[in-house]
């Protein structure tokens, strides 16, 4: 019998992906950085934050402000980059009354979505606060993940009923941050299903910290066994995996999803491409 795993596109063993919490001004130096080493990124708005062009701006005492509707258009709308809702206005949605999570939920992802013009199909917990009741709420807004703050160092993918209780891997500004990722970068994982490096923050602590945060980021770019994904792209390439359909003793296999998915198996690996039936 075939012992199968998961491998990600174009045969990579290892997935990187982050998002980037709140939607402020600096989230425009951080996406241009993503840019420069041709990165994926998660971008968590809150709609309702979002000021409409014109508006007067409130500014932190430190130097940032929410972006406006506009800003924020331009600068997302790249294909490198996801849209996520983290709450029409940021709302602990693990504290507040059900009617009033799955408002600040479903606001946010109707107002985002007329916004991009596109799928909304993630959500961050504002301040990592949750209950049964706010992931109910997650489910039935119709968001396929939701993301927490709480971390998991193990770089296993989420199991079917921990996508809405997605916990990243570390924060950027973490102390065991660069430790983490030397030891992802050299894992070998050429036995098991592929795995996974979530890195998350918001862009305005790095605001005094923009050349830390590049050298990070160049480390973690242009690697040959990484596949870069957003948050969502990352979520249906798993549940194309785990769609696929084997016959009983696992020498045959149908794809029966839009998406190529690659597979590992006892004899070698093999795409197997949307669609397509393949012999092992
Ligand atoms: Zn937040």
């Amino acid at each position: 019998m075939n012992k199968l795993t998961l491998m990600f596109p174009g045969f990579k063993t290892k997935a990187f992906t982050m998002s980037f919490d709140d939607g402020h001004d600096s989230d425009i130096p951080l996406a241009k950085l993503l840019l420069k080493y041709d990165l994926k990124g998660s971008f968590n708005l809150c709609a309702g934050e979002l000021y409409p062009e014109g508006a007067e701006v409130p500014v932190s005492p430190h130097g940032h402000r929410p972006m406006t509707e506009k800003e924020a258009l331009e600068l997302l709308s790249d294909p490198h980059f996801e849209i996520v809702s983290h709450g029409y206005h940021h709302e602990a949605v693990g504290h507040v009354p059900t009617s009033e999570a799955l408002y600040d939920m479903l606001m946010d992802r109707r107002r985002l979505e007329e916004l991009f013009d596109t799928f909304v199909t993630g959500h961050v917990y504002p301040y990592g606060s949750y209950s049964k009741g706010a992931i109910e709420c997650a489910k039935l807004c119709g968001f396929k993940y939701a993301r927490l703050a709480q971390r998991d160092t193990s770089f296993l993918l989420p199991e079917e009923d921990t996508w809405y209780v997605w916990k990243p891997t570390a924060h950027f500004l973490e102390g065991d941050f660069d430790e983490l990722l030397d030891r992802f970068i050299k894992l070998n994982n050429n036995y098991y299903h592929g795995k996974v490096f979530y890195a998350w923050g918001h862009s305005f602590e790095f605001i005094h910290k923009w050349d830390l945060i590049e050298e990070k980021l160049k480390k973690i770019s242009g690697r040959e066994d990484f596949w870069y994904s957003t948050n969502g792209e990352l979520y249906n390439y798993v549940k194309a995996y785990r769609s696929l359909e084997y016959n009983a003793d696992t020498t045959k296999v149908y794809n029966p999803t839009q998406i190529d998915v690659y597979v590992r198996h006892d004899n070698g690996s093999v795409c197997v491409h949307a669609g397509e039936t393949v012999k092992f």
